[in-house]
């Protein structure tokens, strides 16, 4: 067997290959990067790359040393001479908020809406919908603490997954409060959980330990158990006025649009910079458990990046397998990527390079394939059938005297005879017919 690829990874193919899947679909990555360029743009956002590996600082502060991520699941990346300190991204907001203070982004008018495609590593226990490398869109909003900006947020992420054609999604908010609150929540669960420390496990023994809210996110089931045992107070119960009533706003604005959400208690988010406003979107066909996205404010992460001012931010982002999962499981079909406009041919070894030539013209209009060997008519309607192509140009002796293009419809079995010199008009007159959607984009 020849050398395979890292576990936990995916190859992206194109159209088709044999075996191919929703999820290993290129054209599904790009049906879904293409849609949520469309809505985030029209929104205001702008597209923002950062690199793909970033200072280990900027990740563990980023995600947070207690997390799982930083603890377990770090790629870090050695080179020669190097000192190993930097690590393949796992999210993408900490790169973007790094990027946002080193390159001055504060001068351009707030709120400033960025957005982002692209690979993430996590060296996580692969399973279905958890890969190694997975691809996230990712949507940040910096500059600004206004509930109208969280409303947005949460509605543009509503708005780009059903332009995916998404429909059995729910999004779960909650408000995991201000500093203070969290505090008096922590306070509160450190008394609770004491008394019964012998039957949390290691993982929320260790939790209580450092930061009893994430007890609640756990995965070890006797530690849910106790959870439910105790009845916990939500961390809603403990919101100060002002996280309150920013919460009461998000939802009065989420209501007057008709953004439909359930609120979730249990939202909780662990780091320190983490500011209100929580939420997740689920999804009924891939489980309970995992969430397709995460999105909240993170109005302390600035300043955890080394800022002195304050930066306050918001955003979130999906995963584009767990969303293809998704999207088979609703049902969604995305079209097949286009095949080319014209195939052009010739049917003597003397004009294929003049048929090339004719390809490489009609290009300016439109997709065109050509044939690099002459060919008998059969075989080239054969073959422009299997690359999906909707017309065929045959080149013989007798075009290139008389300086015309034999073409064919291959749909309709239409032959129609065009001067060369109205290749370009020909097209144009097709496309406007029926325009594909790699040229209508
Ligand atoms: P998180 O940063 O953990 O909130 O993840 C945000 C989103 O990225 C999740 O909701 C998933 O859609 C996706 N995601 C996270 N980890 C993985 C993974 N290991 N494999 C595939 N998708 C992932």
């Amino acid at each position: 067997m020849a050398i395979q690829r890292p576990k936990g990874t995916q190859d992206h193919l194109p159209d088709g290959s044999p075996k191919l899947g929703l999820d290993t679909r290129a054209a599904a990555f790009q049906f879904i990067r293409e849609t949520a360029r469309r809505v985030l743009e029209r929104a205001g956002a702008q597209q923002i790359d950062t690199p793909i590996f970033e200072d280990a600082e900027v990740i563990k502060r980023g995600v947070g040393g207690s997390t799982d991520i930083v603890r377990k699941e770090m790629f870090t990346v050695y080179y020669f001479g190097d000192h190993g300190g930097f690590i393949l991204r796992p999210e993408a907001t900490a790169g973007v908020v790094r990027a946002y203070l080193q390159n001055g982004l504060k001068q351009l008018p707030a709120p400033l809406k960025l957005w982002l495609h692209g690979p993430m590593f996590r060296a996580e226990n692969v399973q279905k919908g958890r890969l190694r490398q997975f691809h996230q869109v990712d949507y940040e909003v910096l500059g600004s603490t206004d509930p109208l900006v969280d409303a947005e947020t949460i509605s543009l992420l509503v708005d780009v997954v059903r332009a995916l054609g998404l429909k059995q999604v729910k999004v779960k908010l909650g408000s995991i409060g201000d500093p203070e609150d969290r505090e008096a929540y922590n306070a509160y669960l450190r008394d609770l959980f004491t008394p019964h420390v012998d039957r949390l496990s290691d993982d929320g023994r260790a939790r209580l330990e450092r930061n009893p809210m994430r007890i609640l996110d756990g995965k070890a089931p006797g530690d849910q158990e106790l959870i439910a045992e105790l009845g916990v107070k939500p961390m809603l119960a403990f919101l100060g006025e002002a996280a309150r009533a920013h919460f009461e706003q998000v939802r009065a604005h989420l209501d007057a649009w008709d953004v439909a959400y359930d609120i979730d208690p249990s939202i909780v988010r662990g780091l320190d910079y983490y500011r209100r406003t929580a939420w997740e979107l689920h999804h009924e066909g891939v489980g309970a458990k995992s969430a397709l996205c995460g999105g909240g404010r993170y109005d302390g992460l600035a300043q955890e990046l080394g800022s002195k001012d304050p930066v306050p931010g918001i955003g979130w982002a999906f995963g584009m397998e767990r969303l293809l999962l998704a999207m088979e499981a609703d049902g969604v079909v995305i079209p097949e990527s286009d095949g080319p406009l014209l195939y052009v041919a010739a049917l003597d070894d003397s004009n294929v390079g003049y048929a090339a030539t004719v390809a490489m013209t009609a290009r300016q209009v439109a997709r065109t394939e050509f044939a690099y060997k002459a060919m008998k008519p059969g075989n080239v309607f054969r073959d422009a059938e299997r690359r999906r192509a909707r017309f065929v140009a045959l080149i013989g002796s007798d075009e290139v005297e008389q300086d015309t293009l034999t073409v064919k419809n291959l749909a309709t079995g239409q032959q129609t005879t065009v001067p060369t010199r109205d290749l370009l008009a020909f097209l144009k007159g097709q496309l406007a017919l029926t325009p594909t959607p790699l040229e209508n984009a």
